[in-house]
């Protein structure tokens, strides 16, 4: 049992020091997908995107515009939904996984199911950072860095123009807001 329980630690901390510093050690889904050549299920013409989208919207979205910090309408929410994507409207996150990260955007530890972002490299701005973008649409929503809490470490860094909060209690669209 011994040698078991120390080679799956020993894995474990490769793969997250691989995260941080190694881009070779990185899923190969974050490596391949450095081209904007990426095919989403999800395909709309620029054009239709700036006529569904209100330009802060479209600015965040498709120009991987960001927000500044502590402006956006989600940063310090914390009622129980879900946040969809606001261009395709895919559930992206969950409030269970939203934390204070103190940043001035909202934080999510976790996706809220497999396969619903893509990651990919983004050496923009003299930085060396991960792209978060929606799967479906290939919209850009924020960054995930690996300083979030435990257990998965990682911290979903999302503009608040890029995601809609919808209420657990109101499963429907159109619920009337609360505000
Ligand atoms: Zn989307």
């Amino acid at each position: 049992m011994k040698p078991t329980l120390i080679s799956i630690t020993l894995g474990a901390t490769l793969f997250v020091a691989g995260c941080d510093a190694a881009p070779t050690n990185s899923p190969a889904a974050m490596n391949n997908s450095t081209n904007s050549t990426m095919k989403f299920p999800l395909q709309r013409t620029e054009a239709e995107w700036r006529k569904i989208l209100t330009p802060d919207q479209y600015h965040v979205l498709r120009e991987a515009g960001t927000e500044r910090a502590f402006t956006g309408k989600y940063w310090n929410t914390k009622e129980p939904g879900i946040y969809r994507c606001a261009a395709c409207g895919e559930i992206l996150f969950k409030s269970n996984d939203k934390f204070d990260s103190g940043c001035g955007w909202p934080s999510f530890s976790e996706i809220a199911a497999q396969g619903k972002v893509i990651a990919r490299e983004d050496n923009s701005l003299g930085m060396h950072r991960m792209e978060v973008l929606c799967a479906n649409c290939g919209s850009h929503l924020g960054h995930v860095f690996d300083d979030g809490p435990a257990p998965t470490g990682l911290r979903y860094c999302i503009n608040s123009a890029s995601i809609d909060f919808a209420d657990t209690n109101s499963p429907a669209t159109n619920a009337p807001e609360k505000k």
